[in-house]
């Protein structure tokens, strides 16, 4: 407004331009879309500043100070990013302090008086830009600051619900084309004494990151492999398969292979009836090691599954380089393809493509009947989803297994009987 009366259109269309970006980035979290509105303000907001700067003719005996929000989107553009590739991580921050010392040192600006921020204005600016400038500093350190408090807290819970074993495996059912089980799907629960049922996307990124998934990945295959030992002592239930997640730090440790056919051994399952799901990034490096690694386990039976198949970047070329018996199509093609042309094609390839390779193949988050018939049509033989059933902890498991050998109705009409999971 001020601008406008004071004849400085140029520079009031800039401020209303900030604000209205400044509503778009409080629309996009609004709808939970926070990683493009950090993409785009870590872009757009640096060259608001230097058109800000440009713009900024200070009074002789003055210095400007709007260069100084340049370190402030410098670290919070590095805090925000820090986990993303160099690019995001480095290359926006870098960019920023580049632009910080640039404009510190070198006097870049319009100086056509019908352009520039009047001098009752710029030297409000330089008091205002340089105590928002701090503020935005000081708030990133303390958000900093909490956030590092929070991560070494979870390490240390993490660490006591290591040593408790305060972790509880759900298991969600596979089904045939006949609606029958053929096997679980093996996934971690935390039960926090405080926070009760915490879910795996809580919590298995940290443990990734700060490497505690090893321990966390061999407990998981020790319960499932004793779990799958149980089924194995059980006539109705010999015929059960069980699917285990490994991440990608798991799969790197140079004694994964030892550790792995340990505890298959002292289990005594039969190794066949295990299925470990890798996904399509731990592809992409070091390729001998990886199928040395596959091809070891492979050996004594174990069967390899490609989990989230189509998400990731690496090519189809996958399927036959590495020693796979299984891919698993991810839930956004199933959850898509009947809406979505291209999703139906991709999918109706998929399978053709593993049936022509011989891999078995399993279409996950499989939710409406529709999905069902057409993936059954499609030629996919293995489905999984909240349709049949979400992940259940092992005594509903076994009630839906008892269910389903005394009923002869689908497996989902069961579902209103059995008990409430603890999140879907
Ligand atoms: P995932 O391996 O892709 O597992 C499937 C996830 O999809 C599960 O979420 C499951 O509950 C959910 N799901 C199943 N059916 C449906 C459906 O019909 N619709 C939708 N929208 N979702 C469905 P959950 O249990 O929260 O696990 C999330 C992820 O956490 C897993 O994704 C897996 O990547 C990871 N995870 C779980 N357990 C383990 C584990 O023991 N080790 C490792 N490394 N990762 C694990
Ligand atoms: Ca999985
Ligand atoms: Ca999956």
């Amino acid at each position: 407004m001020a601008f406008t009366q004071f004849d400085r259109p140029i520079l009031a269309t800039m401020h209303g331009a900030l604000i209205a970006f400044g509503m778009m980035m409080v629309w996009l979290a609004y709808r939970g879309r926070l990683t493009v509105a950090a993409v785009l303000a870590a872009h757009i907001l640096p060259l608001f500043v230097a058109f800000a700067c440009l713009f900024d003719n200070v009074p002789d005996g003055m210095h400007r100070a709007t260069h100084l929000h340049f370190l402030a989107v410098a670290l919070g553009s590095y805090f925000i990013f820090r986990r993303d590739g160099i690019y995001l991580k480095y290359g926006v921050s870098s960019l920023c302090l580049v632009a910080f010392v640039v404009f510190s040192n070198v006097s870049v600006a319009f100086h056509d008086p019908a352009l520039v921020i009047p001098a009752w204005a710029a030297e409000v600016g330089i008091w205002t830009n340089t105590l928002t400038a701090l503020a935005g500093l000081v708030f990133i350190a303390l958000i900093m600051n909490a956030d590092l408090s929070a991560r070494r807290m979870m390490d240390i819970e993490m660490r006591k619900a290591i040593a408790k074993a305060d972790f509880q495996l759900h298991y969600q059912p596979q089904i045939n084309e006949a609606g029958e089980v053929v096997g679980a799907e093996a996934l971690i629960r935390w039960q926090h004494a405080r926070m009760g049922i915490i879910p795996p996307d809580k919590f298995i990124p940290f443990a990734e990151e700060t490497g505690l998934i090893v321990p966390i990945g061999n407990w998981v295959l020790r319960a499932a492999c004793a779990q799958l030992a149980q089924w194995e002592a059980r006539p109705e239930t010999r015929h059960l398969t069980m699917a285990v997640n490994v991440s990608a730090s798991q799969f790197r440790q140079p004694d994964f292979v030892q550790t792995v056919s340990e505890i298959v051994r002292i289990s005594g399952v039969t190794p066949s009836k295990l299925k470990m799901e890798l996904t399509e990034s731990m592809f992409v490096e070091n390729v001998g090691t990886t199928v040395a690694k596959m091809d070891a386990l492979k050996e004594i039976g174990i069967i390899w599954s490609l989990d989230d198949f189509g998400t990731g970047y690496s090519s189809l070329s996958v399927l036959n380089s590495f020693p796979l018996g299984q891919i698993k199509i991810d839930k956004s093609f199933v959850c898509g393809m009947l809406s979505d042309a291209s999703n139906m094609v991709v999918t109706e390839a998929i399978i053709d493509l593993a049936s022509k390779l011989n891999l078995q193949v399993v279409a996950e988050g499989v939710e409406t009947d529709e999905q069902f018939h057409r993936l059954r049509e499609t030629g996919c033989r293995i489905y999984q989803g909240y349709l049949f059933s979400p992940p259940l902890d092992v005594d509903a498991f076994g009630e839906l297994l008892a269910l389903k050998r005394t009923g002869s109705e689908p497996l989902s009409r069961h579902l209103s009987k059995l008990p409430t999971p603890d999140f879907v």
